[in-house]
């Protein structure tokens, strides 16, 4: 599994599934979800109104997929992480949305996946525990793993970049 790093957005980003930022409602909102819906138009909350109807909200942690829309990917994992207060079991939940996004991935045959800083927005978590989780949770699973060819961070802002450079 190769790692890549780049600062930009997301939506631009070309690869087989990208990851959104959702919240359990899984009906948009601000930040990374927001510019996903945007730009990738309707069709990805229609997904995401039949997915709701079938199996009710999205559980922190968990991952649901849909079309891309118009976005240049086949899919769209949309995953919930934890909005931050300080507690142990927040960082076991953002590493859950990595891992059930992998998981996801892997069952869609997808090769390369895009994943924003989950977490690191509208939540709060500190985005040097976000990071570090969310590179040992990639490269743990990616040792017992084979079929994801490439893993995409995209850092939206400069901190989180510098962060990743550093830890990759
Ligand atoms: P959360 O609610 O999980 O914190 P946010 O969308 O608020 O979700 O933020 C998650 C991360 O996504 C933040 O680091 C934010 O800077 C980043 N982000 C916002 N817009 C984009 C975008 N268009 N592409 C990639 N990352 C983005």
């Amino acid at each position: 599994m190769k790692f890549e790093l780049i600062q930009g957005d997301i939506t631009k980003v070309q690869a087989d599934a990208i990851v959104n930022a959702a919240n359990t409602s899984l009906m948009g909102g601000g930040g990374v979800d927001g510019a996903i819906h945007r730009a990738g138009g309707p069709a990805i909350l229609e997904d995401c109104r039949k997915i709701v109807a079938r199996q009710g909200k999205c559980a922190t942690g968990e991952a649901v997929v849909t079309t891309a829309g118009n976005l240049p990917a086949r899919y769209v994992i949309h995953t919930v992480g934890p909005v931050w207060n300080g507690k142990p079991k927040e960082e076991e939940l953002l590493a859950n949305a990595y891992r059930n996004s992998l998981e996801q991935a892997v069952a869609h045959d997808v090769k390369t996946i895009a994943f924003p800083n989950i977490s690191t927005g509208i939540y709060h978590f500190p985005k040097n525990k976000a990071a570090q989780i969310a590179i040992t949770t990639v490269r743990d699973f990616s040792e017992k793993n084979s079929t994801i060819e490439k893993v995409i961070f995209v850092c939206f802002d400069r901190e989180n970049y510098d962060l990743y450079k550093s830890l990759l």
